[in-house]
């Protein structure tokens, strides 16, 4: 038994779908009504359900959702977007494809959220919007930053790729700011292999984006109007039947990460490695669960080390300003500019988590780590 187990990999993340989830599909595929139908209007009506918002649009990912969002508010060229330096890469292109500029700002060491006592200093005359990133499935410091926006009279949008689920002081993720951008990636809690959605709370915004995401079709003229230069950037009917079957059993899927970080935080030896905090006030959504090693060399070692039991793990997001093409671009001196931001990328590590993810499986990754971190001293 032990045996069987120390030769089974164990994988950083992997989808889990059911027969139920399946034959939702199969369902749809059977009914010929293949694209945006009715499907995706129930999905969108689960979302509200779940968050609270008043509006949802499904689009056809999570870049795409963060692209129209910034379009629906006006934001192009000349304007500028404040974004933290350690995300996804996906935030900072989304302002480029938009031909605004993201300026950066450090995060966190222990949420790994953007930093709001440094947001202040980012904001100039040009800039038109924040855009928090929800890193990992945790919320950021949504009343300061929502204060501060107001303040200075900026958009937000938040990026809550990974975080459908997670609350702040019982406010659902993605219901704070003018827009709330979701993933459905399978790397995600819930997935339509690629999906996003977005949510907001304002009719004249939701429109915008129901227009934009389909050809610019008004929503609802009859007969069809086009009123705008619109993408396609919708999500297909089996698609959302996918997700709305898998959201049946998100509370389930969420205790179950509970219980996985439980066990890591009551297993792990901090011996060179720092846990994630959850600050008061919030329910995390777990899509990582990301540890911080004491330098670079070090989690490496241990990456290589894991890999060598068949356990893999991989960093947990970039430090955006330093990639080829933002450093080609804005030379910013990264590690003194970005240092919280550039430590997280180049000293974190995301642990295996998943639906799917056994208890045993996560013993063996404590195990493992333990191991290592002990022959380290
Ligand atoms: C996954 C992710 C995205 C991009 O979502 P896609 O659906 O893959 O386009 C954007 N931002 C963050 C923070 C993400 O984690």
């Amino acid at each position: 038994m032990m045996e069987a187990m120390a030769n089974t990999p164990i994988f950083l993340s992997r989808p889990y779908l059911d027969e139920e989830d399946i034959q939702a599909v199969v369902d749809v595929l059977r009914s010929g009504n293949l694209v945006q139908g009715d499907k995706v209007l129930k999905l969108e009506q689960n979302i509200n359900d779940l968050t609270g918002s008043k509006f949802s649009s499904a689009v056809s990912n999570g870049t795409a959702s963060l692209h129209l969002a910034l379009l629906a508010l006006g934001i192009g060229q000349g304007d500028e977007v404040i974004v933290p330096a350690f995300s996804y890469i996906a935030t900072g292109n989304a302002v480029e494809l938009t031909g605004a500029k993201p300026v950066f700002v450090d995060v966190h060491l222990e949420t790994f959220n953007i930093d709001e006592s440094k947001l202040e200093a980012a904001i100039t005359s040009h800039t038109k919007c924040i855009m928090p990133v929800h890193e990992f499935g945790l919320c950021a410091n949504m009343e300061v930053i929502m204060a501060i926006a107001a303040k200075h009279k900026l958009f937000v949008v938040e990026d809550a790729a990974c975080a459908i689920g997670a609350s702040h002081y019982g406010k659902f993720a993605g219901t704070f700011g003018d827009f709330g951008s979701f993933s459905l990636h399978p790397r995600k809690s819930v997935t339509s292999g690629e999906g996003g959605i977005l949510t907001t709370q304002n009719p004249a915004l939701d429109r915008k984006i129901k227009t934009l995401r389909n050809h610019g079709i008004a929503p609802d003229r009859i007969p069809m109007e086009f009123v705008a230069a619109g993408f396609n950037y919708r999500l297909t009917d089996f698609q959302a039947a996918l997700v709305s079957s898998q959201m049946r059993r998100l509370q389930q899927i969420f205790q179950h990460k509970n219980e996985l970080v439980e066990l890591y935080n009551q297993g792990l030896k901090q011996n060179g490695i720092v846990l994630p905090s959850v600050p008061d006030g919030n329910v995390h959504s777990w899509q990582t669960f990301h540890i911080l090693c004491k330098d670079e060399y070090f989690r490496n070692s241990l990456i290589d080390h894991l890999k060598s039991h068949q356990i893999f793990t991989n960093y947990g997001a970039q430090c955006i300003p330093a990639m080829t093409y933002y450093k080609e671009k804005y030379k910013y001196d990264v590690a003194k500019l970005f240092p919280n931001s550039f430590k997280a990328y180049t000293c974190g590590l995301a642990l295996p988590m998943s639906e799917r993810l056994t208890k045993e499986e996560v013993q063996a990754v404590i195990n493992r780590i333990n191991q290592f971190t002990n022959d380290q001293k």
